[in-house]
């Protein structure tokens, strides 16, 4: 399969391997075109904006003026060297959220992603080993304390990231409050279709009383999914601000 994929780099990040991640990424959803924009951020995360491609939507207003003409399908935003939240893992970061916004251009909306993928912590095997260098890290080779210093801060956050209790008890809560929406939303439709289908008064005010009891969960789950979605947007700045951002829900 012969993939196109269009960078216009607009950072001093290593275009060939940006090419490396993004490819990768795309060969994993079998997409074969791509358009994307890549700026530095002004926050110390990887963000990103994903268009819902092929669907019917305002792309001026909700997109902004890149994709009012479709000229780009992804932008991603990079921190600029050295205001890296999580320098080491900077090739990671871009994996995941890049992957969260090609599922935006495949159509796939936040409520339909898994938590993880969602929040930009799912696992990205097919990006193990990549890097993304930037052009001034190259060339002016920081060496001695500077260098260890760095490479000590990353993995204390990477650290922290991945032993944040509260972090992980928030995802799982909010896994368990997009299962119970599923949960209740199939039982209320459930409930509709049987008093439609309802033969006598006795059987439609069952499934009505049912249809009421249903309401009254999801609206408990959303609630739920709204709080610990908020949650884990506390826990996790840098992660989160791209996905926020991605597929400007
Ligand atoms: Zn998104």
């Amino acid at each position: 399969m012969r993939l196109k994929l269009e960078i216009d780099n607009r950072t001093e990040y290593s275009k060939a391997d940006l090419r490396r991640i993004f490819l990768a990424g795309m060969r994993q959803l079998d997409i074969t075109h791509r358009r994307v924009l890549v700026v530095y951020s002004r926050s110390s995360s990887v963000t990103g904006w994903g268009a819902y491609y092929g669907t019917a939507t305002n792309w001026r207003q909700q997109y902004g003026q890149h994709y009012a003409d479709g000229r780009y399908h992804v932008k991603m935003r990079l921190p600029r060297p050295g205001r890296a939240s999580d320098p080491a893992r900077l090739a990671t970061s871009i994996a995941r959220v890049w992957e969260h916004e090609l599922w935006h251009t495949k159509g796939r909306r936040h409520p339909a992603m898994h938590p993880e993928l969602r929040w930009c912590h799912q696992p990205v095997p097919w990006a193990e080993g990549m890097e993304c260098r930037h052009k001034e890290a190259k060339s002016v080779k920081p060496k001695g304390r500077s260098r260890k210093g760095e490479r000590q801060s990353a993995t204390a956050a990477a650290d922290a990231a991945k032993t944040d209790p509260r972090l992980a008890l928030a995802l799982r809560r909010l896994e368990q409050a997009q299962a119970g929406v599923a949960r209740w939303e199939k039982r209320l439709q459930a409930a509709q279709r049987a008093y439609a289908r309802g033969e006598d008064a006795n059987e439609r005010s069952h499934w009505a009383l049912e249809q009421g009891k249903a309401e009254r969960h999801l609206k408990k789950y959303r609630q739920k999914l709204r709080r610990y979605e908020r949650r884990v947007l506390e826990l996790t700045p840098h992660e989160f601000a791209g996905v926020a951002a991605g597929g400007g829900r």
